[in-house]
């Protein structure tokens, strides 16, 4: 046997159980249900490492599971899952701690014109906590047969040389923190199939070695935002004035004041949760020019607006959790150059691997759920038929919503990034005809200058990694490298102070003995904001063992 032959072999490996991955599964298994389909996830158990919003369009939920599960949303477990509908959707324009202006009249004005920015009406969306949904996914494609294996991180890709089949290594378990075999050591097996969806979430591990080794192109540079997210216990009285089926989004203060700055794209979120929380985040673009900025403390700074203090003031913050959101749209989904595919051969890149999120919507669940099923459709029908999988699948999504989505916000967060939010939203009104930039990659936009609405009291990261649950096995190797160290010590800090131990959520860089270390591996959550934020692109995250992270229960 030569090169992927030799390995255990399934037929459809699916790297992430999250939205997109269990969709391809379900649909994979509903086109053909004798095809055997694992699904691999690097979390502990199913909705661990699934952190979102999230305000889902219900219209992806039922192409996925009307064909297979007649009734399904007259289910308990879909009751608990779609609790609550979006009945009170609101848009804030802040300024300042103390002014906001619903600005949803406009936008919806702009919807009932087909402006660029009317995507933002969520109104009849559903309100869901993402790792719940994933759970009840988890559960629906078990029941159809799909082996879900929690606690196994995979971390790298083999291609079949003929351009077919690919392998995929998984990590060896039990090295200590020297990389020395301990008693309870275990090589990570690696398993072979004959197609492999990549449905890792934003920046994964295993697609970004892909696209490298396959030399798939981003015609743009993707961009990031970074997304800190608390689910704050409130009294009765708050959570009724806020109501069930309201979502809040604000833009403006306290990242973005017209003229005066500062000036980062994104903004705040508030949406009811289960247990008389609230859902309170900020999200911001990883383009960020401040040195000393930590999105934390633009979330402190949203929490102490006038019109969100009064909802959460006295409450208890019970979970908490942080990730990276792919923005750059359709210019930056990695496709093949020649053929235009949204993976090569074997290898199907789905939802936020692949950078299926409208930023005019400022959502991407619906797109993750509907290109996992095409990729799942597509591979289930290579099995009986000599096709590419991924021209397969990339003809079903030209033919999806998902395509039509992507095309027409294609622009929209290039421009934001070249020309300011003030102009970048202004512009936005053209939808899809929304010049064409390139942009830098977001570690470029580090300069010396620094946040100028910086909270007196530093936020506690302590208390945030520990809301968020994390934890790794301590005496293994450290999953974060920093390439060189010189840099941070001779470049890094003299020039931008070491923005990684300000930004990092959960405080895992610290400088000892005049070195920047991430001294706290242990309480990473997984978002990889340093990874693509350090100003010399001078970290690498990589994947530590099956099971460790963060344990999101209800984010
Ligand atoms: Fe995120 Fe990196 Fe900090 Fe881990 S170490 S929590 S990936 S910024």
């Amino acid at each position: 046997m030569t090169g992927i032959d030799k390995y255990r072999r399934v037929s459809v490996l699916i790297v992430g159980a999250g939205p997109a991955g269990l969709a391809a599964a379900i649909a994979a298994k509903t086109y053909k249900p004798d095809v055997d389909v694992c699904v691999i996830e690097k979390g502990a158990d199913l909705g661990n490492h699934s952190l979102s919003g999230a305000v889902l369009e219900g219209g992806s939920l039922h192409e996925l599971l009307d064909p297979v599960f007649k009734g399904w949303s007259d289910s308990a477990a879909a009751a608990e899952v779609l609790a609550a509908k979006v009945e009170r959707d609101e848009v804030l324009f802040m300024v300042g701690r103390k002014f906001a202006f619903n600005i949803i009249p406009s936008i919806k004005m702009a919807k009932f014109l087909r402006l660029g920015f009317g995507q933002l009406v969520h109104q009849g969306d559903y309100i869901v906590s993402i790792s719940k949904l994933v759970r009840w996914l988890g559960q629906l494609a078990r029941s159809l047969g799909v082996e879900v294996l929690c606690g196994f991180a995979a971390e790298d890709i083999q291609l079949d040389r003929n351009g077919g089949a690919a392998a995929v290594k998984l990590v060896d378990q039990g090295l200590d923190r020297h990389g020395n075999r301990q008693p309870n050591y275990a090589a990570g097996e690696t398993v072979a199939a004959d197609v492999v969806i990549l449905a890792e979430g934003t920046d994964g591990l295993l697609t970004e070695k892909f696209v490298q080794k396959a030399q798939l192109v981003r015609r743009r540079n993707q961009l990031y935002s970074v997304g800190v997210k608390e689910l704050i216990k409130v009294s009765s009285e708050q959570y009724a004035e806020f109501t069930a089926g309201r979502v809040v989004h604000a833009m403006g203060y306290p990242i973005w004041t017209p003229l005066l700055g500062p000036g980062i794209f994104g903004g705040g979120i508030m949406y009811p949760g289960p247990e008389e929380t609230i859902a309170v985040g900020m999200i911001v673009g990883a383009d960020w020019k401040y040195c000393d900025f930590n999105p934390q403390d633009a979330l402190t700074n949203f929490k102490g607006h006038r019109f969100v203090r009064r909802f959460i003031e006295g409450g208890t913050v019970v979970e908490a959790g942080a990730k990276m959101i792919p923005e750059g749209g359709y210019h930056a989904v990695p496709r093949d150059p020649d053929t235009g595919t949204v993976g090569k051969g074997g290898v199907l890149i789905v939802g936020d691997s692949a950078g299926f999120v409208n930023m005019l919507k400022i959502k991407g669940l619906h797109n993750a759920i509907r290109s996992g099923m095409r990729a799942g459709e597509a591979a289930a029908e290579c099995m009986d038929r000599p096709l590419s999988a991924a021209g397969r699948y990339s003809e079903l999504i030209v033919q999806s919503p998902v395509d039509r989505e992507m095309r027409s916000a294609a622009n929209f967060r290039q421009a934001v990034a070249r020309l300011g939010p003030s102009l970048g939203f202004a512009f936005s009104v053209l939808g899809r005809f929304m010049p064409n930039f390139n942009v830098e990659p977001d570690y470029k936009a580090m300069t010396a200058a620094r946040y100028r609405l910086k909270p007196v009291q530093q936020y506690d990261k302590d208390t945030f990694a520990a809301v968020a649950a994390t934890e790794h096995r301590e005496d293994q190797p450290s999953h974060l490298k920093i390439l060189d160290a010189d840099v941070c010590t001779l470049k890094c800090a003299a020039r931008f102070e070491t923005p990684c131990i300000t930004f990092c959520p959960a405080g895992v860089y610290e400088t000892m003995a005049g070195q920047v270390k991430p001294a706290n591996p242990s309480n990473c959550l997984h978002c990889k904001t340093c990874q693509r934020k350090c100003p010399f692109d001078n970290i690498r995250w990589t994947v530590p063992e099956g099971g460790g992270g963060p344990r999101y229960r209800r984010m």
